[in-house]
């Protein structure tokens, strides 16, 4: 992969229109194929051709500036798509886990991960898992001083082969997106280095434990500017020389970058690059690269959001105050964050035909609405696309991360079921299933259908 950089200005422009060529077609043997119609009206399309590219994007942009050996893990935040065949597929690319809870810990274990590829961080762990972590020698990275007198008592009493790190918020501020900024001066992750006292608690806190190996951070996220990833990765990496320099020795010997590159949803180009943001990086903070420190990576949204689509059924199409409006069957339940804010997530919207293929003619300003029972359950308001009639299909696109993975059960709308697509060779297309839709009578169980009495016996 060490032409990486070289492909990736050569062929950036191919690799997008062959993404979109491919979208088209998956849609469109979706329909032929029966996985998508009226008895079926909503699935997720993951493209698999496109997540082995961008996993190899990703590995060869680190290659190209770290010095020769070093060990890089990419660890894949898995909650941008917990599923567990994605999981797999990432790890067959070479690529390890990021969790953040109990349930992604048991997804990156289904999926094969060994303990050596998984990277915890979640902020509330309970004693029970970090003992399952430190079982396991996945590495953890303690959030806060409670966690550390935690693990203390657990390394006494059984020790681990686990490596070990802190999480510190470098407090270098927002992006354009609150909920998201992980480095503002409140931020609940991590010790807030700037706070008084904070650093020399760090500091000391591996002065005094030989098993504290590595240092985290992830300080991006959608909104959050290249410039200030690289700030709280440069503050980081200057408390690690200085914790070596004070201990006379390498006593950290990896640094845990983060993940947090935005994705573009404008248009189908992927940007930034990995490619860009390695080379900024190793611009920015070239000491991180030099070969003196292991480096873990924990990207999401950045590697599955292009891969996604989200295709549903235009069940209706009519007219209200003279808008077109286009009911379709996805809506808040796959794309939750675009319906309560769609000013910070638009998403772009494709228009294809009963038969699933582009829909071209005259464009029309529409509503792309979802089927929940609320009025602002609107995939795209105002919208020029050609006009979406009863029977097309409307696609969300770039919603690979973050979206029809994460369902949100308002209604009791059923998950949709979602399967991975390749190009077969002979101008068709082969889909897996990745995961099933969910059943109605699922719905009713998981909705306390085994205690339909419960409260009436209750007295
Ligand atoms: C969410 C998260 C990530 C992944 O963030 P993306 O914006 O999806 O790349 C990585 N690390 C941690 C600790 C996270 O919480």
């Amino acid at each position: 992969m060490t032409g990486g950089v070289v492909s990736d200005a050569k062929s950036a422009y191919a690799e997008q229109s062959e993404r979109a060529a491919r979208r088209d077609e998956a849609v469109r043997a979706a329909v032929e194929q029966g996985l998508l119609g009226p008895g079926s009206p909503v699935v997720g399309l993951l493209d698999v051709t496109g997540i082995r590219e961008a996993a190899a994007g990703l590995r060869a942009a680190f290659e190209a500036v770290t010095a020769p050996g070093t060990p890089v893990l990419h660890a894949f935040a898995v909650k941008a798509s917990p599923l567990v065949p994605v999981v797999r597929l990432l790890h067959e690319e070479g690529i390890g886990a990021e969790v953040a809870s109990p349930g992604e810990l048991a997804l990156a274990r289904a999926a094969g991960l060994p303990g050596e590829h998984i990277v915890l961080d979640a902020p509330a762990k309970t004693t029970a898992e970090l003992r399952e972590a430190l079982d396991l020698g996945a590495t953890l990275h303690a959030d806060n001083p409670q966690e550390l007198d935690r693990l203390d008592g657990l390394m006494r009493s059984s020790g681990s082969r686990s490596p070990i790190g802190i999480r510190v918020n470098p407090q270098v501020g927002a992006g354009s997106i609150e909920a998201l900024s992980t480095a503002t001066a409140t931020s609940k992750f991590g010790v807030a280095l700037r706070d008084e006292g904070a650093r020399e608690w760090v500091v000391r806190a591996y002065l005094d434990r030989p098993w504290l190996t590595r240092l985290h951070v992830h300080a991006g996220s959608q909104g959050v500017p290249l410039s200030v990833m690289a700030q709280g990765i440069a503050e980081t990496y200057r408390l690690a020389e200085e914790i070596n320099e004070r201990a006379g020795h390498r006593r950290i010997d990896t640094l845990d970058i983060g993940g947090g590159l935005a994705v573009n949803f404008g248009s189908d180009e992927t940007t930034p690059t990995y490619a860009q943001y390695a080379r900024l990086l190793s611009e920015a903070v070239p000491g991180l690269f030099d070969g003196r420190y292991g480096l873990v990576t924990e990207f999401g949204r950045s590697l599955l959001a292009k891969q996604g689509t989200v295709v549903a059924r235009v069940e209706y199409a009519k007219s209200a105050g003279g808008r077109a409006v286009a009911v379709t069957h996805a809506g808040v339940q796959v794309a939750t964050r675009t319906v309560y804010a769609p000013g910070t997530w638009p998403l772009r919207i494709a228009a294809y035909d009963a038969k699933g293929r582009p829909k071209t003619g005259p464009e029309v300003v529409q509503d792309v609405a979802g089927p929940a029972c609320f009025a602002g359950d609107l995939l795209a308001e105002g919208r020029a696309l050609p006009l979406l009639e009863q029977g097309d299909y409307a696609a969300a696109l770039d919603t690979g991360a973050y979206y029809f993975a994460h369902h949100y059960a308002y209604n009791s709308l059923a998950r949709p079921g979602v399967y991975g697509f390749v190009p077969d060779g002979a101008g068709g297309v082969t889909f897996a299933t990745v995961r099933e839709p969910q059943t109605i009578a699922e719905i009713v169980a998981e909705s306390g259908g085994s205690f339909a009495s419960s409260l009436t016996e209750l007295g």
